[in-house]
C-alpha cells in the first residue's frame, strides 16, 4: 500500500503560486534560532508580519471559511502550503500561536455566530496571537480539576486564580482559559471557557525563570509564565459554549492538541544527522561505514518516517472530517517516545560531543544539543505520554464499557 500523497496538475499550479508568493514575502534576512528561547524581538516581529500577510490572503488558517478570515481551502491544497513553508523551516502559523490554532477551532465549533464574527477574524488574519491558559499548580493531566474561579457579576465574570506553564516569548493579544463557573455542579459540568484580553487590569504575567529564560524584553521576557488573576473583570460575552459547558468546548482543542491537528513534517534533524554521518570522516572513513552507526541511521530514519506518515494520516482525517478515534493520541504518543529514542540513538552514534552547542565542535552547530533537551521536555506538554495512552485506551475500549468518542472538530 502506498501512503504517499500525490498531487494533480491543478494542485501543482497552486504550489507554483505559493512558492512565488513566499519568495516575495518571506524576508530574505529572516533567520531562526536553533533554540526558540533565542528568538530575538526583531525575528519575532518579522514572523508576525509574515503571519499578517498570510492572513490577508486567507492562508494563515486556510481551512476555515473566508467569512471568518480563513481561505476556504481544501485539505490537500493546504498540505501544499505547509510543504512549501517547510522549505523555509516555517509552518502555519509561522510563530508560536498554539492558542490560536486550538482556541480558534474551539470558537468555530462552540461559539455563537456573533462570537465567531468577533473573535475569529483577528485570530485567523494574524492580528491577534493567543495563549492557552489551562494548567494550574494542582491541575495538569487532570485538567477538569482546575480551581480558578469565575463568578458572574452583571455583564461580567470576575476571575481569581492562577495558571502555570503559559505562553511563549513576547506576549500575546488574547488568552483563553478554562475556569470553574459552578463549584456545586458535578465534575465536567462545572466549568466555563473564556476569551480574555491580555491587558485587562488585575492580570499579572510572571516569567518562570527556573524552567526557561530568554528573549530581549518586549511584553514578556520568558518562554513560560505563571499568570495571576486578581478580580479580573471579563465581559460575559466572552464565555464561549454557554454556561457550565466549558469541558465540552475543551474537548475540541484537547483533540487537536492530543495529536489530531498539526501536520508532521520530515524530521529535519534526522535528515541532517543522516547527511552528517554519510559525509563526516572519522579515522579515514565516513561514520556511515561503521556498521553500528549504520544500524542507528536506519533506526532513526524508520522512526521519523512512521511519525511523518502517522501525522499525514491524522491531519487528513481531521481536516477532511473523516471518522476519528485513537489516531491523534497514537501519533502524539509515538512522536514523543521516538523523539527520546532518536535523541539517544544519535548521541550513541556520535558520542558525547553531540551534547555540545559549541559552533566549532558541536555536530550540526548545536542542533543535536537542542534536540537532546527538547526531546525530554517534549514528553510533557499537550498531554504527557501516559495521558496519550489513557486516551488511546479509552477510544479503543480498554477499561471502558463504551468507547470514548473523539472531540468534535466542526
Ligand atoms: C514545555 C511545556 C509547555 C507547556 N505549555 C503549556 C501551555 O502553553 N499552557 C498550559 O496550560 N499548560 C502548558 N504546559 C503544562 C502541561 O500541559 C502540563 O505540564 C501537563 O499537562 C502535565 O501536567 P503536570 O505538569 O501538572 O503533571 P501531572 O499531571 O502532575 O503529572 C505528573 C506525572 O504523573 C503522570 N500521570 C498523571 N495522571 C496520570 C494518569 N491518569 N495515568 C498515568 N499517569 C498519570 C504524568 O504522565 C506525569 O508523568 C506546558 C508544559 C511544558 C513542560
Amino acid at each position: 500500500m502506498d501512503f504517499e500523497v500525490t498531487y494533480t496538475p491543478e494542485q501543482e499550479a497552486f504550489r507554483a503560486e505559493v512558492r512565488g508568493w513566499l519568495s516575495e514575502n518571506i524576508p530574505a534576512d529572516l533567520t531562526q534560532p536553533v533554540d526558540p528561547a533565542d528568538l530575538t524581538l526583531e525575528q519575532y516581529h518579522k514572523l508576525r508580519e509574515l503571519g499578517r500577510r498570510l492572513g490577508a490572503k486567507g492562508w494563515l488558517y486556510p481551512t476555515y471559511p473566508q467569512a471568518y478570515g480563513g481561505g476556504d481551502l481544501a485539505v490537500d491544497v493546504v498540505m501544499i502550503l505547509e510543504e512549501e513553508l517547510d522549505r523555509y523551516g516555517l509552518h502555519l502559523p509561522p510563530y508560536y500561536d498554539s492558542g490560536g490554532r486550538l482556541g480558534g477551532a474551539s470558537i468555530f465549533v462552540w461559539g455563537t455566530e456573533e462570537q465567531k464574527q468577533h473573535f475569529l477574524p483577528p485570530i485567523f488574519r494574524g492580528e491577534w496571537r493567543t495563549w492557552q491558559l489551562l494548567s494550574e499548580p494542582n491541575a495538569g493531566s487532570d485538567l477538569a480539576g482546575v480551581q480558578t474561579r469565575a463568578v458572574r457579576d452583571g455583564d461580567s465574570y470576575v476571575i481569581n486564580g492562577q495558571k502555570i506553564y503559559i505562553g511563549s516569548l513576547y506576549g500575546c493579544e488574547m488568552m483563553w482559559t478554562i475556569v470553574v463557573t459552578d463549584p456545586e455542579a458535578p465534575r465536567h459540568h462545572n466549568l466555563g471557557w473564556l476569551m480574555i484580553p491580555y491587558d485587562l487590569p488585575g492580570i499579572e504575567v510572571r516569567p518562570m525563570e527556573l524552567l526557561t529564560a530568554g528573549g530581549e524584553g518586549g511584553a514578556s521576557p520568558g518562554l513560560k509564565h505563571t499568570i495571576f488573576f486578581d478580580n479580573v473583570r471579563v465581559p460575559a460575552f466572552n464565555l464561549v459554549g454557554g454556561e457550565n459547558n466549558g469541558w465540552q468546548v475543551a474537548t475540541t482543542h484537547l483533540e487537536l492538541e492530543h495529536g489530531g491537528g498539526g501536520i508532521v513534517r520530515r524530521n529535519r534533524i534526522v535528515d541532517q544527522f543522516l547527511e552528517y554521518c554519510t559525509t563526516t570522516k572519522h579515522n579515514g572513513a565516513t561514520l556511515s561505514r561503521n556498521p553500528d552507526v549504520r544500524d542507528d541511521m536506519v533506526d532513526v530514519y524508520v522512526k521519523s518516517e512512521i511519525n511523518r506518515l502517522f501525522g499525514l494520516r491524522t491531519y487528513w482525517l481531521s481536516h477532511a472530517h473523516r471518522p476519528r478515534s485513537y489516531e491523534g493520541p497514537q501519533g502524539s504518543y509515538y512522536r514523543k517516545i521516538t523523539a527520546l529514542e532518536i535523541a539517544e540513538t544519535m548521541l550513541r552514534a556520535l558520542g558525547p560531543y553531540a551534547m555540545t552547542n559549541d559552533p566549532q565542535w558541536g555536530p550540526l552547530q548545536g542542533l543535536l544539543e537542542h534536540y537532546q533537551r527538547a526531546a525530554v521536555v517534549g514528553l510533557h506538554p499537550g498531554g504527557t505520554t501516559d495521558i496519550q495512552k489513557v486516551v488511546m485506551s479509552r477510544r479503543i475500549g480498554i477499561g471502558r464499557a463504551a468507547k470514548e468518542q473523539a472531540g468534535r472538530l466542526r
